[in-house]
């Protein structure tokens, strides 16, 4: 139990390890095509060894099946040369002489190395033996007897009836075999008795009964009966009768089959058994083991053959069947080598190891270009500037948050940070200083926030910051940012500048607000433009009013945009005076909106709107030409003053849209005055520089408007062709009770005469300021005192310019 407990522990263990792992898990596509390869490696081995062995049995089994057959035609020849020596003695009345049968013989095998010898066995009876004793000693073959075996000797037969002694012989005459009477050894009896009944050649398998009948031991021994010459043998009794004796031959196996594998080529790759046959007389037999063994490999057992591969089949001698087993010989070639198998699997292994090494490297390749993707995304998800994440990340996180909120229910704030004056230092020190601000900025931010809080660059000095989950939301949104307000209100110290900036903040409450990131963003936005318009490093809280207001904006845009097309637009006429001679200089030209519902709207409430939708370009336009239009009316000594919007001169076709207005209207250049805001001077410097040289050279007056309440210093006035500085109404009001604003105003005149320049002051409402003013030396006056802005047809000009107004009407 506890053993199992154990294993399957283990085997947990094992899965979890693999699972695990990242190295195995990188490269486990590979470890599973080498697995796969190994088995597909194996089992292919494996088919084609059995297709190996198949084709190589059926080769062997051929094989062998030609050897037997060689093996028996070769058993043929032989036989049927000891049939020719039969007929040899058939053939003839005359007897057939010692000398005739040994030449005859020793001839008829001179080629046959496994005959061993062949003799003649004459049927003997008792009344001839001593006759044939005779003649044998006479041929030659000293005391010769006709011997019988007894007991397992050979001594000089006894009386007896028939006697089939070794009579000739192609054994030396010396040889003691001579006189053997065959029928005296049982088994080779039997075998005389079944050829001389059957009139057919029998062999039986020689057995030694007298080391010395022979050096060599007989493997084979076939009788063939010889009848007596012109008798009958048709019945067993005629042959029995008429049986004149026996020609035998003794074989040498072994060497007779190898002798014939020789003559006939015989494949060296098959090894064959012979065995004596089982069956019949000799059964007592059939348990000896085989010696006879056609190849140099020892012989085998039929039983070890049996095991291995083998062929099966008969040598047929004379009578009987012996037992053919062949095997593939040792090393020859159709010991089954499986040589195709090992190719396989050497193959097989070789191509799993390459494709496992492949796909190792393709993991490996796929691992590195996957990091390498991260890497890629984590930079497209990234600011280069801040190292902090970048909008595209924020959105994500942002929609992250809102799922998890409708899931979780947890409140979260966006606060949006726009930082004020940044392009002021981005345009006076260069970009590389408000890219190093930005940085230092967005380290500060960092160490105001938690960990869990995520900060963003939205992009230029726009940053963002999502504040998760607390308790009291808003309190903790507020709070976070009162903080980030004053960190970053205090002074950035860059390479040899020290700047002061700000951030205006606009916050946005999930759910409280809205729940879908577009909603979020929009409100705070909303809150974020709030903070802006209200003064700067401030921050707000989205309030319902805002989307409210922001509606009527939307409604107000789309009425303007109507408006411009509707020519719901006017154009009204203030006039400025010149202070030393108290006369009418010119006038400026100010917009008006006739709204048809809501009445007279002045500019103040759209001009930002129009700037923001770029309808300030149509609108400026429309005003120009009137303006133009209707000054080309007046008397030529008065000017008219047209105010452009920062936006416009952003337009490339600005110059164009002038001079195309100066040239439709008839005024000449030179009664034309451009009042432009320091903002132009700030943005795009060296281009507006350039277009203002323009607008000099072909006799347009220009004019720094609001001059005090931007952030620019006098230094601008010295780089920028000015004709003319409007010093802004707000320095006016305070005249009477500020004694700065007289010194400022002193100090600006002063400067402007150096640069040769006119000042006229703004707002002018009472006598006493125009007094102070006139005091403080400036060349003209613009306000309620002399003229509030009106429609040209309530403008009264001095008669000749009335009438032609009147004309031109
Ligand atoms: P601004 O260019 O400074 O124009 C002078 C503004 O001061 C005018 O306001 C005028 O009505 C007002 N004003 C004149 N005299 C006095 C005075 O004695 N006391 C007081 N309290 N105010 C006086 P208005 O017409 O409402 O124009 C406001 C601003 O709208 C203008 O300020 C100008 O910046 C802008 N604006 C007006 N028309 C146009 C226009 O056609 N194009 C562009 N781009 N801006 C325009
Ligand atoms: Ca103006
Ligand atoms: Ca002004």
């Amino acid at each position: 139990m506890g053993d199992h407990d154990q294993n399957d522990q283990d085997r947990k263990g094992v899965a979890a390890w693999w699972r695990a792992s990242p190295l195995l898990g990188l490269y486990r596509p590979a470890l599973v095509a080498a697995g796969v390869g190994l088995l597909f490696s194996i089992a292919g081995a494996a088919a084609v060894a059995r297709w190996e062995d198949r084709v190589n049995k059926i080769e062997f089994e051929n094989a062998a099946e030609t050897e037997a057959i060689v093996m028996q035609n070769g058993m043929g020849e032989y036989i049927s040369r000891l049939v020719a020596l039969r007929t040899l003695f058939e053939s003839t009345n005359e007897e057939i002489t010692r000398s005739e049968f040994e030449t005859f013989s020793t001839r008829l095998f001179e080629r046959h190395p496994g005959m061993l010898r062949v003799a003649w066995l004459p049927r003997v009876n008792r009344k001839e033996r001593a006759e044939y004793e005779a003649a044998a000693i006479t041929d030659g073959v000293s005391g010769y007897r006709i011997k019988s075996l007894q007991g397992d000797d050979f001594a000089p037969a006894p009386q007896g009836d028939e006697y089939f002694p070794i009579f000739y012989s192609t054994q030396p005459k010396t040889s003691p075999v001579y006189g053997m009477d065959y029928a005296s050894i049982p088994e080779r009896r039997v075998a005389l008795e079944r050829a001389r009944d059957g009139d057919r050649i029998t062999a039986i398998r020689g057995r030694l009964y007298e080391p010395r009948e022979s050096s060599r031991l007989p493997d084979v021994i076939v009788a063939v009966p010889v009848y007596a010459k012109g008798t009958s043998r048709e019945t067993i009794a005629d042959r029995r009768r008429n049986l004149a004796g026996y020609v035998v031959g003794v074989f040498d196996l072994p060497l007779l089959m190898q002798s014939i594998r020789v003559t006939t080529g015989a494949s060296p790759a098959v090894s064959v058994n012979i065995y004596p046959p089982f069956t019949g007389r000799i059964v007592s037999m059939a348990h000896a083991l085989p010696d006879f063994a056609s190849s140099a490999s020892a012989p085998q057992s039929m039983r070890d053959v049996a095991q291995g591969r083998h062929w099966s089949g008969i040598l047929r001698i004379g009578d009987a069947d012996w037992q053919v087993r062949a095997v593939p010989a040792a090393g020859g070639s159709l010991e089954t080598v499986y040589d195709r198998a090992v190719a396989v699997i050497i193959v097989g292994m070789l191509l799993t190891l390459s494709l496992a090494t492949y796909l190792m490297l393709a993991s490996r390749n796929s691992r590195r270009l996957s990091l390498a993707n991260r890497r890629v995304l984590e930079l497209a998800q990234t600011d280069v500037l801040t190292g902090l994440p970048n909008r595209a990340f924020f959105l994500a996180r942002l929609d992250m948050m809102n799922s998890q909120l409708s899931v979780r229910g947890l409140p979260f704030s966006i606060l949006m940070l726009d930082l004020d004056r940044f392009k002021n230092v981005n345009d006076s020190l260069g970009h590389g200083a408000g890219d190093a601000l930005l940085r230092q900025v967005a380290l500060r931010l960092k160490s105001a926030l938690r960990a869990t809080d995520v900060l963003a660059r939205l992009g230029g000095d726009e940053f963002a910051i999502i504040q998760e989950a607390c308790d009291n939301q808003r309190g903790s949104a507020t709070e976070l940012a009162a903080r980030i307000a004053k960190l970053v209100a205090e002074p950035f110290l860059l390479p040899g500048h020290r700047v002061e900036i700000g951030t205006s903040i606009g916050i946005a409450i999930a759910p409280d607000h809205g729940s879908d990131q577009e909603q979020l963003l929009k409100k705070a936005d909303l809150a974020l433009y709030r903070s802006k318009s209200a003064g700067r490093n401030c921050f707000t809280v989205y309030d319902e009013v805002m989307s409210a207001e922001l509606e009527a904006r939307n409604t107000l845009e789309g009425d303007l945009r109507d408006a411009i097309a509707l020519c719901q637009l006017e154009v009204h006429y203030q006039p400025f005076v010149d202070v030393a001679s108290g006369g009418r200089r010119g006038f400026e030209a100010l917009v008006r909106w006739r709204h048809p519902s809501r009445g007279l709207i002045p500019p103040d409430q759209f001009i930002a709107l129009a700037e923001e939708t770029g309808l300030i370009v149509p609108l400026g336009e429309f005003v120009l030409r009137r303006a133009c239009a209707d000054a080309a009316a007046w008397p030529s000594d008065l000017m008219v003053a047209v105010n452009l919007s920062p936006i416009q001169f952003k337009e490339a076709e600005l110059f164009e849209t002038i001079c195309a207005a100066l040239a439709d209207s008839g005024l000449p250049p030179q009664r034309l005055e451009i009042e432009i805001t320091e903002s132009v001077l700030l943005e795009r410097g060296v281009e507006n520089h350039a277009f203002m040289e323009r607008l000099k050279q072909i006799g347009i007056e220009l004019a720094l408007d609001d001059f005090g309440t931007g952030y620019s210093s006098l230094s601008y006035l010295t780089a920028f062709p000015f004709d003319k500085i409007k010093i802004d109404k707000s320095f006016i009001r305070s005249l009477t009770h500020q004694p700065r604003s007289s010194a400022i105003i002193s100090s600006i005149v002063t400067l402007a005469r150096g640069l040769d320049m006119s000042v006229t002051a703004e707002g002018v409402e009472t006598a006493e300021e125009f007094e102070r003013l006139t005091a403080l030396g400036v060349n003209f006056a613009q306000g309620y005192l002399f003229g509030r802005p009106q429609p040209v047809d309530q403008i009264t000009f001095d008669a000749p310019a009335r009438r032609s107004q009147r004309d031109a009407a």
